[in-house]
């Protein structure tokens, strides 16, 4: 095995750290704005009932001053009765008055139910407040966990870049250059396992002779696989469980899914 080989699969399993922490670290916002559109719903709640409110004030007030001129128009009509003199005239006075008076009775009636609706406006207002209230609270508290999660996150990036520098120290700059290609060509995997003569990346055969020289101590040489072109490395069976080759095949094989 090429020596530069067991830092390039540190290097490859701290970069898939890497990546993954990034992309739970980009979600976050997007769990933020989840979160505020909880908010928005009951505000826009509130911001209705308390509308309704207004309006239901304006049409109070228009109804008030329909009982107020109905009442003073039948008043007028009244006063004029004693200056009457015939009895036709006095019968369309008469007439005048009740229908004002059926007018006033009627602009009261709406009064009333207006004032029953506006009763019904401010239970809705208390309820929307109280709704936003929760909303703020489980906001709040959304909010405090998604920026716990971002700390935490953040702090395991900033362990994998360490790891990432650590395991990236020892290799020459040919082989860095080599797996950064590889990288962007194969998502960053860039090392598979050949075992029983196949990729496990991309399951294509790997030339016997390779093969052999894979699985040999003394070979320094890097090879690639002929098909998807990543770096092959062989691992001993009784070594397979060893953490470092364990992840590193597991990652590999992965990537041919
Ligand atoms: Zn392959």
């Amino acid at each position: 095995m090429h020596p530069a080989i067991p830092h390039l699969l540190e290097l490859q399993r701290a970069d898939q750290r890497i990546a993954a922490l990034r992309s739970q670290l980009q979600s976050l916002p997007i769990r933020i704005r989840e979160a505020d559109a909880k908010l928005s719903g009951a505000r826009q709640e509130l911001a209705s009932a308390k509308q309704a409110h207004t309006n239901s004030l304006t049409e109070r007030k228009k109804l008030e001053l329909d009982v107020e001129q109905w009442k003073e128009r039948a008043r007028k009509y009244r006063d004029q009765g004693a200056a009457i003199k015939t009895n036709e005239a006095f019968k369309a006075l008469q007439h005048e008055i009740a229908n004002a008076e059926a007018e006033v009775a009627r602009a009261e009636d709406r009064l009333l139910e207006q004032m029953m609706a506006g009763e019904e406006i401010d239970r809705r207002i208390r309820t929307a407040e109280a709704l936003l209230k929760d909303a703020e609270r489980t906001v709040a508290e959304d909010h405090r966990l998604i920026e716990a999660e971002q700390a935490a996150r953040q702090k395991e990036l900033e362990g994998a870049l360490a790891e990432r520098e650590a395991a990236l120290a020892p290799v020459p700059e040919d082989l860095r250059e080599l797996y950064s290609r590889i990288a962007k060509r194969h998502r960053g995997i860039v090392l598979a396992e050949a075992r029983k003569e196949q990729c496990l990346a991309c399951g294509m055969r790997v030339l016997p002779h390779i093969y052999q020289e894979l699985r040999r101590e003394s070979n320094h040489e890097v090879f690639h696989c002929e098909t998807c072109g990543r770096i092959l490395y062989f691992v001993e069976a009784a070594s397979v469980n060893t953490p470092a080759a364990g992840k590193g095949a597991s990652a590999a094989a992965d990537s041919s899914a």
